[in-house]
């Protein structure tokens, strides 16, 4: 199901011949494949929105929100910044080296790939193809065949917006990603799930490719004592449920003693009533779960603890209602690996000390989010465990931040991207030394 009907031998090849005549690497290209990628999201907003839908069931402006626009403000913020980025950095020379000058400059790694997961098949597409561009590259992009809709509509639409010899898309599942990663990459950006992830660093051993991993896990929400419980369950509802819990990002369990846990519990069900109302089956809010699959494998996961709100589902819709557990057992299901649906338990720890040693215990999460009014326990948070990020008050929105590094550490994946750390990612910062003759 190749889109272009090559290869993807031949891919590679035509895109390393155009790499080589060096048309990727002017600020005027690279700059002008941002403002195309840009004019394709804001042209066809409502094709991809529709897409989204068909795929995930995905309403219309939370497509936008955190599909489309989220990807448009990404390029503007890089076009904005991007000559002051590319600038070469001055590096202090030592003594001995008299009169000798030394910088770095950022160098395009070459033809590189990006493979994109099925949740949010278009940010996580072209945000890392907007980074590679802005670094200078020729792109191969492989959407997931499991959003087959939005897979479509961005073939379809990429090679008519983007310089057709540096951008191809790749269409399939297992046979033609496995084709792609025999091929020889300049890097390989992957996002999905670690069983996959391991399979993507294994091929790019054999070619020394580098590779950026942006994996999932556990993403855990520690609740103090002493919190305004209602703002936090209504944070804890808009995160956890976006997308139907299919997010990477989003709180997978909540950590918190047993008094606050019973206050907690009612708090979340009335924000899962004020958000989705009477019959979450009918709100447009809430979107469905990606296929079969996973919709069984969640199912599975409902009878882990005891029902606080939700339960229903329907399989013929794909259809599971906002769920909160409570009373969770650490040992049962639901707490085995990421959820990745929209089940959140509720998991009784006794206070801070606990609540750090079951974090450090477990892989290292994406994400660790606190609801906290007390310095001292963000303080211990960032600095007695590691996670890919960490976020006070609000889950998931560090990564609107464009600012910040978004990746993950240990089982969550390795490398960062967005805005400036994109164009690291698909750069070699290489170093130079000047030291005049006479
Ligand atoms: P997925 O099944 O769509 O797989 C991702 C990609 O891998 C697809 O393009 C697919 O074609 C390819 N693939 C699948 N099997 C393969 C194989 N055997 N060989 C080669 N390629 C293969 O998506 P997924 O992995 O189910 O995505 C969900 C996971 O991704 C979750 O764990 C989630 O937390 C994680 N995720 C992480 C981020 C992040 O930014 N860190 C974002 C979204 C999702």
């Amino acid at each position: 199901m190749n889109s272009t009907a090559e290869q993807p031998a031949e891919v590679v090849a035509r895109l390393r011949t155009t790499y080589r005549t060096g048309r990727t690497k002017p600020m005027s290209w690279r700059t002008g494949q941002l403002r195309a990628l840009r004019s394709l999201l804001t042209e066809h907003g409502q094709d991809i929105a529709a897409a989204l839908h068909a795929d995930l069931g995905k309403s219309e402006s939370e497509a936008f929100r955190t599909e489309i626009d989220f990807t448009v403000r990404e390029i503007d913020h890089t076009l904005e910044r991007l000559e002051g980025w590319l600038r070469p950095e001055p590096a202090e020379v030592p003594e001995h080296l008299g009169d000798a000058r030394a910088w770095t400059v950022l160098d395009p790694l070459g033809v590189v790939l990006v493979i994109a997961p099925w949740n949010y098949p278009a940010q996580l597409l072209l945000a890392p193809v907007a980074g590679a561009l802005a670094a200078g590259n020729c792109v191969v992009a492989k959407p997931s065949e499991l959003a087959p809709a939005t897979s479509r509509v961005i073939a379809e639409l990429l090679p008519k917006f983007l310089d057709a010899d540096a951008v191809a898309v790749v269409e399939g599942a297992v046979p033609e990603t496995t084709a792609l990663l025999e091929q020889r990459f300049d890097h390989i950006f992957y996002t999905g799930n670690g069983t996959v992830g391991r399979i993507v660093m294994r091929a790019a051993a054999e070619h020394l490719t580098p590779v950026t991993l942006e994996l999932g896990g556990k993403s855990p929400a520690f609740v103090d004592r002493n919190t305004d419980v209602r703002k936090v369950a209504a944070r804890l509802v808009s995160t956890k449920f976006l997308n139907a819990g299919q997010t990477c990002v989003a709180p997978d369990y909540v950590l918190t003693d047993r008094e606050t846990a019973a206050e907690l519990e009612g708090a979340l069900a009335e924000a899962v009533q004020e958000t989705f109302g009477a019959d979450p089956a009918e709100s447009p809010r809430l979107g469905r779960i990606v296929n079969d699959r996973h919709f069984d494998r969640l199912t599975g996961l409902l009878d882990s603890g005891r029902l606080v709100v939700g339960g229903a589902y329907d399989r013929e819709n794909r259809y599971i209602a906002p769920t909160v557990l409570a009373d969770v057992s650490p040992d049962s299901a639901v707490m085995a690996e990421e959820i990745f649906g929209p089940i959140l338990p509720v998991v009784v720890v006794d206070g801070l000390d606990e609540a750090i040693a079951f974090i450090n215990d477990r892989d290292k999460p994406l994400a660790l989010y606190a609801f906290t009014e007390s310095q001292a326990v963000r303080d211990r948070l960032v600095a007695e465990t590691s996670s890919g990020g960490v976020g006070f008050g609000l889950p998931v929105a560090h990564l609107t931040v464009s600012d910040l590094p978004f990746g993950g550490v240990g089982e969550s994946g390795m490398g960062r991207y967005h805005g400036q750390y994109s164009l690291e990612t698909f750069s070699h910062r290489k170093a130079v030394l000047d030291k005049p003759l006479g």
